[in-house]
This record gives structure tokens, C-alpha cells and sequence, in this order.
């Protein structure tokens, strides 16, 4: 069976960018924590299935548990990085995104005693205006990046990027874009199936279809990802308005039931294991961004 590709997105709930507008920064140290039962519950789920996975873990939290980022390490899986403070790739400078993934690194590093090597960013935000970012993750030593996807949505994506991982030379060395899993319906249609609010809020058996399609038709592996937080039914509900609350919350009861059932009926392994770093040929017909 074709292996999958599992990922969790370490975060806190008050860190998604609909419940940012209503905690902001400077509230989250003041907020009841609840990361690290949430991804104790995703790490026994693991093992309960004998899944490994890789975790892109924010660095704002690898700060306050770094013992968190430890126990992901030792239970076998994979750390990545979702930058330090949750901020949109597109909203910051060059040198803000440097700063903010370099101090990232650092910590994950100090934490774990390993620097990741897989990026995703917060909320997808590597959109064309942002495509400048992937020279600087190469410079800070990374060789794979998660955080393109390819649909159509109000806040980030790339249409056009297409669904097959790629290799992207940049000026500081190539990096392995892995983008998170779609269905081409159509020239003009790309169903979204990897996660996220779509997982939550799409039943079962349509996930469950688009990755057989991606595997069966497209002989691809599928990236999936989730957050601890989407276990959580009891969580705080801080998001405000219909389209930010049903985005973040819709479907919570059911989730733990679709990763259990997903688990079972695919194979599922770590980024790096689907896509060893020794894959990575630069393509320089599909250079980008100086
Ligand atoms: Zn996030």
C-alpha cells in the first residue's frame, strides 16, 4: 500500500488566525494552556495505531514545553517547524520572516537537541506574494517545506501550484515543496481533501475517496494534517462570527472518530520518510524567487 503522509500542526487554540483577531499576542500567556494533553491524546492515538508523523511544532510553545517537543522526538516522530509566533508569511518583511524562523530553529533545536528540516507556515500564508520565503527556509537549513496549497480560498493558496510534490531551486539551495493533498475535478476545479476545517466538515467517505484517487489515479502520495486542538470538543470557543466559528469549530465531535479512520484504512508515515532528502533534485526550469 502507498504510505501517506501525516501531519500535525502543534499549536495552541487561541493560535489559529480566525481566533487571533479575538486573543491576540498579548493575551496568550495569560490564557489557559491545554497543548500539551491535546497532543498527548494525538501521541496516544499514534501508538495506538502505530502511526509515525511529523509535527510542526510552534515555537512559541516549544519555548514554554520544551519536555512536549521531547516526548513527540522519543515516541519516534518527526519535528518540524511552524514558525515561532503564528504570524502570515505575507504580512511580514523578508527580515521578519527570517527573525522569526531562525529564532524558531533555535528552539526547536534547544528543545529536542535536533534542527527540524520540514517548514510549514501559519495558515498556508507562502502565496505568490509571499513565494520570496522558500529562499530564506533553504538559508536557515531547511530541505523540505509544507506549506503551499493549491486551491482557491480568501486567505491563502496557489490555484495554479498543482498537487505533485516538486522540487524549487532557490538562490540559498533547492527545497522539496510538498503541497497539502487535492482533487482535480476539472481544468477549472481542485477539490481540497488534506485537513483542516475541510476534514472536519466533509464526511468521512469523501475523504476517504480523495486519497484513494490521489493514490489509485494519481500513483501520489496524500498530505494530511490536523491540529490537536481539533480533538477537543471542550476547548474555549473564542472565534467570533458564523464563518470564523464554523470554520474553527464545525465538526470537532466527529474528528477523533475520521483520524481513527483514517489510520485504518491508510498507511500513513512521516514527510521525510515518503520524500528522503536525498530526492531533492532541483528542477531549474521551475526556479523561483530570487
Ligand atoms: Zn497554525
Amino acid at each position: 500500500m502507498l504510505r501517506n503522509i501525516i501531519t500535525v500542526d502543534v499549536e495552541e487554540y487561541f493560535h489559529p488566525t480566525e481566533v487571533a483577531a479575538w486573543a491576540g499576542a498579548d493575551q496568550w500567556n495569560s490564557l489557559p494552556s491545554y497543548v500539551g494533553p491535546q497532543t498527548r491524546l494525538v501521541l496516544d492515538i499514534f501508538d495506538q495505531y502505530q502511526v509515525k508523523g511529523t509535527f510542526f511544532v510552534l515555537g512559541w510553545v516549544a519555548r514554554r514545553y520544551p519536555g512536549l517537543v521531547r516526548e513527540i522526538a522519543s515516541r519516534g516522530h518527526e519535528i518540524g517547524c511552524h514558525s515561532f509566533a503564528h504570524r502570515l508569511v505575507y504580512d511580514l518583511t523578508p527580515a521578519e520572516f527570517r527573525e522569526d524562523t531562525s529564532r524558531a530553529v533555535e528552539t526547536l533545536r534547544d528543545a529536542c537537541g535536533v534542527a527540524p528540516r520540514a517548514y510549514r507556515a501559519p495558515s498556508y500564508s507562502i502565496t505568490e506574494r509571499s513565494l520570496w520565503a522558500l529562499e530564506i527556509l533553504a538559508e536557515c537549513g531547511f530541505t523540505h517545506d509544507s506549506s503551499i496549497y493549491p486551491i482557491v480560498h480568501d486567505r491563502y493558496g496557489i490555484p495554479g501550484f498543482g498537487s505533485r510534490a516538486r522540487t524549487l531551486a532557490t538562490p540559498s539551495g533547492p527545497i522539496l515543496e510538498v503541497p497539502i493533498a487535492t482533487v482535480k475535478l476539472s481544468e477549472s476545479t481542485v477539490a481540497p481533501v488534506g485537513g483542516g476545517a475541510y476534514l472536519r466538515l466533509a464526511p468521512y467517505r469523501y475523504t476517504a475517496a480523495g486519497i484513494r484517487h490521489i493514490n489509485g489515479r494519481d500513483r501520489q502520495p496524500a498530505c494530511i494534517y490536523f491540529h490537536p486542538w481539533e480533538l477537543d470538543r471542550k476547548q474555549p470557543r473564542l472565534a467570533r462570527g458564523w464563518v470564523s466559528r464554523l470554520r474553527t469549530y464545525g465538526g470537532l465531535r466527529s474528528m477523533r472518530l475520521k483520524i481513527e479512520r483514517l489510520l485504518t484504512d491508510f498507511a500513513f508515515t512521516t514527510l521525510t520518510t515518503v520524500y528522503p532528502a536525498a530526492a531533492c533534485s532541483p528542477t531549474p526550469a521551475e526556479a523561483t524567487h530570487a
